[in-house]
């Protein structure tokens, strides 16, 4: 064996290893920069075609609607006189050279087509298009054989190893990048879906939260106009009373006193919604004040109305136990919570105690008031407080009420930075502790 052929065989290789490495990398910029994998297939077209001295090329994919019949999909250098059927040319898979390449999932040659008397069907359009030697490369993306890649010869054309393993590595490659550019395409189109969706629920929400935001204006802006005629009904039964108009005879006085009465729960429920709906709105105003906690809890227990039967009691682990914060509301979350523990509690006994937890910035305040009436049944727990939710509605009779208590409990905590938290045991009892910081830490007004 001389040492010539031996180097040009050699020098040949190196050339189409190179060609073959640029091809590669071309391919794989174009999948990155191409918008669908047609665009890919169109460059791997053109880049191969003169490469292998083909006439022209072709890319047949199975169809969407009939995965049996293969249709072009994109054509390099195809016949003009023909060009205008490509639309409409359809290759049964198993059919033909490029329907067997996906039937049997691997190359199929035709050295010339009219040498083969097998393929007598295929020797008119042939010859009107102007081919006499093929080869069809199967495109495999996951699992499955999507369609061909054909390259096609004017004249009879013997394929070398070289021209084969070339052509094997494009298929391969351009079937990799046909399932990834399927995937991305299909992950665009979800992309897409998502955005559409996400986009139609944004508005939803901004819907309802505007909604809501006119749900609680009109029922603030109706606790204001309730308020006045209800002021009225309070004076003129306290001048009616006290005797101003004239004595009144027993029953009247009854009567009145029944109205009065419940004028008076009427406005404390227009007071709760009113407080409700200004602190949903978010013009409720901090007002921080430096204060002792033991002694705003000594201040709501004034207003708690014990029995006989329950025992109240208060524990502080220091004497005193200062804090900034808006003083007026502590005492409102205090009082309901107390009102709470007396109302739901026939007999034992109520403690608020009050404690400091953690140090410096992180310190926080921590007040509990602990009960030994009803509790509260667990699957409850989350809803208890929800606006108007009452455990159930024996409750309301029983035990009277509107179950706005908690939820204004829980505005005022959060208006405040803190937090509220509810433990209880049906028949054993409720522990409710409400913890904020030492400091109020949102833009602070002091007011001394
Ligand atoms: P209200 O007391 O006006 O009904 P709240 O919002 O204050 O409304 O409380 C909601 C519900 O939570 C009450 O109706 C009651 O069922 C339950 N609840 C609250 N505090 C206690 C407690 N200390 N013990 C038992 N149940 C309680």
């Amino acid at each position: 064996v001389s040492a010539e052929p031996a180097a040009r065989r050699s020098k040949r290789t190196t050339s189409l290893q190179h060609r073959e490495l640029e091809l590669r990398r071309d391919i794989a910029e174009a999948y990155f920069n191409a918008t669908s994998p047609i665009e890919v297939y169109r460059l791997a077209l053109a880049r191969v075609t003169p490469l292998i001295a083909a006439s022209f090329s072709s890319v047949f994919l199975r169809d969407a609607a009939e995965p049996d019949l293969l249709r072009m999909v994109c054509a390099h250098s195809w016949p003009q006189a023909s060009a205008r059927f490509l639309g409409q040319l359809r290759i049964r898979v198993g059919r033909g050279p490029t329907g067997r390449a996906v039937a049997e999932g691997k190359p199929i040659e035709v050295r010339d087509v009219f040498a083969d008397v097998s393929l007598r069907d295929w020797w008119e359009p042939a010859r009107e298009l102007g081919f006499a030697s093929l080869i069809a490369l199967p495109l495999q993306a996951g699992n499955g054989r999507i369609g061909a890649l054909s390259f096609y010869y004017e004249r009879a054309h013997e394929f070398s190893d070289d021209e084969r393993n070339l052509l094997s590595v494009i298929a391969q490659q351009l079937s990799i990048t046909a399932g990834r550019a399927n995937e991305t395409e299909r992950l665009e189109i979800a992309n897409r879906e998502l955005r559409a969706q996400v986009e139609t629920l944004t508005t939803q929400v901004g819907e309802s939260e505007e909604m809501q935001r006119l749900k609680t204006e009109f029922l603030s802006n109706i606790s204001h106009e309730l308020r006045t005629p209800l002021t009225s009904i309070l004076g003129y039964s306290y001048l009616l009373l006290d005797g101003q108009h004239g004595g009144l005879n027993p029953p009247q006085a009854l009567a009145l006193r029944k109205i009065e009465d419940s004028a008076n729960v009427l406005l404390q429920l227009i007071n709760d919604l009113l407080m409700l709906t200004e602190l949903k709105l978010g013009r409720s105003e901090v007002v921080v004040i430096p204060e002792d906690a033991v002694l705003i809890a000594r201040r709501a227990a004034e207003k708690a109305q014990p029995s006989a039967q329950v025992r109240f009691s208060m524990e502080a682990a220091d004497v005193r136990v200062p804090i900034q914060t808006d003083v007026e509301k502590v005492l409102c979350i205090l009082e309901n919570l107390l009102s709470n523990a007396f109302k739901f509690t026939k007999q034992g006994e109520v403690v608020l105690s009050v404690r400091r937890l953690g140090f410096g910035e992180q310190q926080r305040i921590e007040w509990t008031v602990r009960d030994t009436g009803i509790g509260i049944p667990h699957s409850e727990l989350p809803t208890i407080f929800d606006e108007f939710r009452q455990v159930d509605g024996s409750s309301t009779r029983l035990y009277g009420g509107t179950g706005l208590g908690l939820s204004l409990c829980l505005h005022l905590t959060r208006a405040l930075g803190g937090e509220i938290l509810v433990d209880s045991e049906e028949g054993r009892g409720s522990v409710f502790t409400l913890r904020l910081p030492a400091t109020y830490p949102g833009a602070s007004r002091f007011t001394f």
